[in-house]
């Protein structure tokens, strides 16, 4: 057992999803990583008492979760969703798949995920993980790190070449930013709308809903979604203001629970047995969003994933940009292994576009996804770009497409997204579009679309055969 005060050459604080990730990947190039939690280790505690949440694993995940050798095992764990199944207010369903045939995201439970990176990552000769220890305080120019050692209830101190916070929304290291920097700014937003979960429980050990879909039941200025959990269950988040209108506070008695899924879901009330109990205990959570800068101090620490740029959970991508930020960083230091200062740097450059760039994703998800996927004019909309996607795939690519399924950047998506709508825009205000979609000659349009792109910007790189 090491005692404090714990040298290394990298501290990493954080081992949820993002700290253990980038732990591995540096430890694998053979420097010294102290990783340091403050909750006590997750594989301690009894399981059957966690909530089952889930979360979306896409390519970049994969990458990264690949990288280190943990692909296979999670995928064993794994359920494909192939596309969003839409439950209409007027109780009509219909499937908008994600991309191609047989391309998916995948749920995944995030409690197995962060106990396999541990177990995984525990595995590494060269890292070390220390759980009870709450960064208290970072001095950057020394980088001496203070902890609360909640076992001891004893002060502690560690210190490193490089701090990395992947101390997620609340992180301890930006903190130290925002003392030391006079030049750091950083926006914590929260959202007007709190999220619950709840349980479509298995029945007869079968899953109640189609298993491979995304489950969304779009209200307007409410939703509800449902993952596949391996065990036949679904995790539902119902996203919902606090206030107002069809919001938490109107809910706080058992019957003005059930009597609202009943006239808003009246689907998914007979699927939940203990709605009224889950919503009494289950807590009401804040959607916060961060932006900052910089991320990085000299070549001396650096913010990664939530700590570095929370985003609200629309696109399902913040772990997945997380464990992208994992494998750039991993890179870019094994690259310039003698200058530490120049890799944060330039790791900073190549990022933060893309950071900003699935920020704004997925907040234009969430207007989406709770407001037009009920709305026939949107429907079209989707109708033509599946059509365009399966008819037509070396013309069109979606955006969801490009952040889902490749590893191009987040600004090329979002880039690609704002050319695609203009398309879209101009096919929805053609004549008659309802019945003759199925027959335009869209090629033609969409050379002739690009014609017009090029003269004005030029198209981005991903629309371009
Ligand atoms: C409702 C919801 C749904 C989501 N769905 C998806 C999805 O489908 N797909 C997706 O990709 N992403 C999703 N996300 C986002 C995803 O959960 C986060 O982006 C991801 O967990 C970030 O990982 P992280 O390691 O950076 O932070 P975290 O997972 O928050 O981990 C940070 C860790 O740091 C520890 N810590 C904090 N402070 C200290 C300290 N002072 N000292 C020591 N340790 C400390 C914490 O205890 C924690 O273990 C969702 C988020 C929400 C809220």
């Amino acid at each position: 057992m090491n005692t404090p005060p714990y040298p290394a050459d990298v501290c990493v604080l954080g081992a949820g999803l993002v700290g253990p990730m980038i732990g591995m990947m540096l430890a694998r190039q053979g420097l010294s990583v102290n990783l340091f939690e403050r909750r006590a280790d997750p594989r301690e505690g009894s399981p059957a008492g966690n909530r089952s949440i889930n979360l979306a694993l896409s390519c970049r995940g994969w990458n990264a979760l690949a990288a280190v050798g943990l692909d296979g095992t999670i995928r064993q764990a794994a359920i494909p969703m192939y596309g969003r199944a839409i439950h209409a207010a007027g109780g009509r369903r219909s499937f908008q798949p994600y991309g191609r045939e047989g391309e998916s995201i995948f749920s995944v439970s995030r409690s197995l995920l962060n106990r396999l990176l541990l177990d995984q990552a525990e595995a590494e000769p060269n890292l070390r993980l220390y759980f009870d220890r709450q960064c208290t305080a970072v001095d950057l120019e020394a980088l001496r790190l203070d902890f609360h050692n909640a076992r001891t209830g004893l002060p502690e101190q560690a210190g490193s070449r490089l701090v990395i916070g992947a101390d997620g929304i609340a992180s301890a290291l930006r903190h130290a930013f925002e003392q030391t920097c006079p030049a750091f700014t950083c926006r914590r937003s929260n959202l007007e709308l709190a999220y619950k979960e709840l349980t479509i429980p298995a029945a007869g050990g079968q899953w109640q809903l189609e298993p491979n879909a995304l489950h969304i039941w779009p209200r307007g200025a409410f939703m509800m979604i449902a993952l596949p959990n391996a065990d036949g269950s679904f995790t539902c988040t119902l996203f919902m203001n606090r206030e107002g209108e069809n919001a938490f506070a109107g809910l706080r008695t058992d019957d003005r629970a059930e009597a609202f899924f009943d006239r808003h879901f009246p689907d998914a009330l007979p699927l939940m047995p203990d709605l009224a109990g889950e919503f009494r205990s289950n807590p009401e959570t804040s959607l916060t969003s961060v932006r900052c800068a910089p991320w990085t101090y000299g070549g001396k620490a650096v913010l990664l994933g939530d700590a570095a740029h929370a985003m609200v959970p629309f696109y399902g991508q913040g772990m997945n940009a997380g464990f992208e930020d994992c494998h750039l960083l991993g890179r870019l230091l094994a690259e310039d292994a003698a200058d530490w200062g120049r890799a944060l740097g330039r790791f900073e450059q190549i990022r933060r576009p893309d950071a900003n760039a699935i920020a704004e994703l997925s907040y234009r998800n969430f207007l989406e996804m709770s407001q037009k996927t009920a709305d026939a004019a949107f429907l079209l909309r989707k109708q033509i770009e599946a059509h365009l996607c399966r008819q037509y795939p070396g013309w069109w690519t979606s955006a969801y497409s490009l952040v889902s399924f490749s590893n191009a950047p987040y600004a090329e998506a979002l880039a690609l997204s704002e050319t695609n709508d203009k398309f879209l825009d101009q096919i929805a205000g053609l004549e008659n579009i309802e019945s003759r979609w199925p027959h335009l000659d869209y090629p033609s349009l969409l050379r002739k679309h690009r014609e017009s792109l090029s003269a004005a910007a030029g198209p981005p790189a991903a629309l371009a055969q």
